[in-house]
């Protein structure tokens, strides 16, 4: 048994005075931060001297906030710790030079969401008590079962869907061990390689990434246009400015872009967490590469940002279910045969196929990476000696 903290999330339809609710809560954290962020620049401007106002500082602040602001007392009161220690972080990262100063957050911010840290619970299937929401309507409730929630976090998305996530903390059983490693490659036509000559190839989005694209350029000629029609109108009145929020349509085309990038995203994940969760149940240790060292250029964009995911997700369910991931560099993997280890030089990313001309074997590029990588994970964790024949 091992305990981990998990991440769950599930779909929310709040009613109407729900979603009102929702969207006060959402303002409400917003002014919280930009009051406090703007105390924080007030205090500096008067003082440069004066100490930084810490976490604790600012929670004492929140009393006094509260007492001035009655509809500060609509929102779940953790919620505000919770933006206090996101700020309080924020000045942490930028005294240590790791970020930029906090901005003050507006209203027409894409995402909009509060964490909280009081108990919710299940009070029935697709249904879930939330702090000053009560009972609302979610999906899939099964999967909190008896987990412990930490915290949770509402969200409303730029596709229009309003989400709960929570963090719990959960029981997983660690998998049986199977006495078998594998040496993963990224290739260029499939998504992974295996020393064991499988190739898991891409997901295929093909239309899903068209149709992205497609309402991306709509969106773009649409807010265009009402930018212009913002600008003529703003022109000739002084006294009532149109704000770009007005014009329905090019914010319908945002939510169609949002909708297709999230089910391409959405897709990728499931696809990851199969692929992932297969190569877990049947290998004991996995070796990957080390991608950072790797020549980026030749892959594409897409193609990284998927492998920084699908290693994310190795990682911790090896932690979770005690397997072993070893990561290694991937110097020389393509160049050298992996049955007598003669170094043939640099090929060229076309040659796909080639014979080692020391000892004659003939090779799929890819395959005799992966084996070599798998080599070399096994030599760095000290098993390389009982695999060599
Ligand atoms: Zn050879």
């Amino acid at each position: 048994m091992n305990k981990v903290i998990k991440g769950i999330k599930l779909r929310l339809y709040p009613n109407q005075s729900q979603r009102e609710q929702l969207w006060q809560m959402f303002g409400n954290d917003r002014f919280v931060w930009n009051q406090m962020l703007g105390m924080a620049k007030e205090r500096y401007q008067n003082n440069p001297n004066s100490l930084f106002v810490n976490e604790y500082g600012m929670n004492y602040l929140l009393k006094q906030l509260k007492c001035e602001y009655a509809f500060l007392r609509e929102s779940d009161s953790t919620s505000f710790l919770v933006v206090n220690h996101n700020l309080a972080q924020a000045f942490k990262m930028l005294f240590r030079h790791r970020g930029g100063y906090p901005h003050f957050k507006n209203r027409h911010s894409l995402r909009q969401s509060y964490t909280g840290r009081s108990t919710c619970k299940v009070l029935a299937r697709r249904r879930m008590q939330l702090p000053k929401l009560g009972g609302i309507r979610t999906s899939r409730t099964g999967l909190v079962g008896d987990a412990k929630i930490k915290r949770y976090t509402v969200s409303y998305e730029p596709t229009g869907r309003y989400y709960l996530s929570l963090q719990v903390e959960t029981e997983v059983n660690q998998l049986p061990e199977t006495h078998q490693s594998v040496g993963l490659d990224m290739g260029l036509a499939d998504l992974v390689i295996s020393s064991d000559g499988v190739k898991y190839g891409t997901f295929n989005a093909e239309w899903l990434e068209k149709q992205a694209v497609r309402w991306q350029r709509k969106y773009a000629r649409r807010r265009y246009l009402a930018q212009c029609q913002v600008w003529k109108w703003n022109h000739n009145r002084f006294d009532h400015l149109e704000e770009l929020d007005g014009y329905s349509n090019w914010q319908r085309a945002r939510v169609n872009k949002a909708r297709c990038q999230k089910r391409i995203a959405n897709k990728r994940r499931d696809y990851l967490h199969k692929l992932t969760t297969d190569l877990i149940r049947n290998y004991d240790v996995i070796v990957i590469e080390d991608l950072k060292t790797k020549n980026l250029q030749k892959n594409h964009h897409m193609a990284r940002s998927i492998w920084h995911q699908f290693r994310a997700m190795l990682e911790y369910k090896c932690a979770w279910y005690g397997r072993q991931l070893v990561v290694v560099k991937p110097d020389y993997t393509s160049q050298t045969c992996s049955n007598c280890g003669f170094s043939s030089g640099k090929k060229p990313l076309e040659v796909r196929e080639w014979t080692c001309p020391k000892c004659g074997i003939h090779h799929d590029r890819d395959v005799n990476a992966a084996v070599n990588i798998l080599h070399k994970g096994l030599k760095a964790i000290g098993q390389g000696l009982a695999l060599v024949k």
